[in-house]
């Protein structure tokens, strides 16, 4: 038999689809019928190479709704919302920070409409687009100017490339630092032309050891946080005041390069040694770099303050231009940095401060909130039970810190944990958890209260999937549509 022939044509695919489902959300028919014809090529490819063999396999009933499940995937978004549950705050996979309300509204007035990006509304001319948070910035750090580019790691090559191209840079061999994502200060320094002058040694470097590095080839000192690490032991580091005041006698700048540089002060919440942007600021540095991302709680951005005189040299920087910030990051920004004028209002109002310092007996009760809400969800299919564990802040802050938290753990009893976890890779929304010693666990500490209920609904689908699971299509190739 000619398994070839078995197989439907594009158009009576389509007018099957068109039966039974004429409302397929908003796919254009030409974007249709090519993943029609390319869900036929596959069939085809796949009789050559001997994997199908049964014809009714192939026939139009049994490949409609492999069809159908592609098509409704191709309908949906690719970049989509997705539920938190692992506890991880600052998540660089899931877009580290969600915005506060104030952000989110601020983004969608912009957005759909003209604005006075760099339009100056005094005079009608043209206008600065860092207008819009430089007054900001300076107020809550203390610094005399600023500037915002695409994100630290831009922030991090624009200043080396205007302060120092050329020239060495001694940095302590304790701070060469690799960030997730192929961010690393060696390689970002050779990007800048600049040359790398490792001092000291990975435990332990001193100011003399800075004093000696130094000549007339010198550009800058660098100073880099060790965000996702610390180096414990014996160990010995130059302070920032210490730096300032050997720099500043050679008429170099201080770079402080402090990864998330946190606006807020968590001490109070057992969280004492992250660097406070105002602190750096204060001890000496000239030119500071930090995320809007991270600890700030904003849109992915690299902020960049210090001394006026080094801040309009790389405001001029024609580099600047391929790295410049678009007009939705800055209205985030700058509603972000407004919710900061009042640090009460900040840790309410931005997600990502309520989350890392929400205290273990608020954690405790939303568990027990979220697990009554999914034993009734989910009775008979897993065993729910509530583990004492610890989340994490995520994105380079904070490394040692796990602050306590009270997980949901849930044992399936219809299917394994690792099934259980592809399953809600795959829900809508996706939910992203934990797996660990053969349970799933969900962290209060990074779900919204109105996503107990999405999360309930995934998993109630999840787990009662069994039996149904699509004709057997693998995951794979549905995924790539
Ligand atoms: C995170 C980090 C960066 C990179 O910042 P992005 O905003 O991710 O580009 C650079 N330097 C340090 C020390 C960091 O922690």
């Amino acid at each position: 038999m000619n398994l070839f022939r078995c197989l439907p044509s594009v158009d009576a695919l389509l007018k099957a689809l068109d039966a039974v489902n004429p409302a397929l959300p908003a796919l254009p028919r030409p974007y249709l019928a090519d993943l029609a014809a390319d869900f036929l090529e596959e069939q085809r490819s796949a009789i050559r190479n001997g994997l199908l063999h049964d014809p009714e396999h192939l026939r139009l009933a049994a490949l409609l709704p492999m069809l159908r499940e592609r098509a409704s995937q191709a309908a949906r978004p690719h970049l989509r919302p997705a539920i938190n549950a692992t506890g991880v705050v600052l998540h660089t996979n899931m877009g580290r920070a969600p915005l506060a309300r104030e952000a989110v509204a601020a983004v969608t007035a912009i957005a759909g409409s003209y604005s006075n990006l760099e339009l100056d509304l005094a005079t009608g001319e043209r206008g600065s687009r860092y207008s819009h948070v430089e007054d900001l910035i300076r107020r809550l750090t203390g610094a005399e100017a600023a500037l915002v580019v695409n994100n630290n790691a831009a922030a991090v090559l624009l200043i080396l490339d205007t302060l120092c191209k050329g020239r060495e840079v001694p940095v302590s061999r304790g701070q060469l630092v690799e960030i997730g994502g192929s961010f690393r200060i060696p390689e970002i320094m050779e990007k800048s032309g600049v040359i790398l002058r490792e001092v000291g040694t990975t435990n332990r470097t001193t100011l003399k050891d800075y004093e000696n590095a130094l000549n007339d080839q010198t550009g800058a000192i660098l100073r880099v946080h060790t965000s996702n690490y610390r180096i414990i032991g014996f160990t010995a580091d130059a302070s920032i005041a210490d730096l300032a005041r050997l720099a500043q006698s050679r008429n170099l700048p201080l770079i402080d390069d402090l990864g998330s540089g946190s606006l807020y002060d968590f001490s109070p919440f057992g969280l004492p040694d992250e660097p406070r942007v105002a602190d750096s600021l204060r001890d000496g540095a000239d030119v500071l770099a930090f995320s809007g991302d991270k600890l700030l709680g904003g849109p992915q951005a690299g902020i960049i303050c210090g001394k006026s005189q080094w801040i309009a040299r790389i405001k001029a920087n024609p580099l600047n231009r391929a790295l410049r910030v678009d007009k939705m990051t800055l209205a985030a920004l700058e509603a972000t940095l407004r919710l900061y004028l009042d640090p009460a209002e900040a840790v309410r109002r931005i997600p990502a401060l309520g989350m890392i310092t929400a205290p273990p007996a608020e954690l405790a009760a939303r568990a027990r909130r979220l697990a009554r809400r999914l034993r009734r969800a989910l009775a008979g299919q897993a065993h729910i039970r509530l583990t004492p564990g610890v989340s994490a802040v995520g994105g380079g802050s904070f490394p040692e810190h796990n602050p306590p938290t009270t997980l949901v753990s849930i044992t399936p009893t219809v299917c394994s944990v690792e099934t259980l976890r592809q399953r809600l890779l795959a829900a809508t929304p996706p939910l992203i958890a934990r797996v660990e010693r053969d349970a799933l666990h969900l962290d209060p500490r990074t779900l919204r209260d109105d996503e107990y209920g999405p999360t309930a609904s995934a998993l109630e689908q999840a787990l009662s999937e069994n039996g149904n699971n699509c004709s057997g299509f693998p995951a794979r190739t549905l995924a790539r549509t």
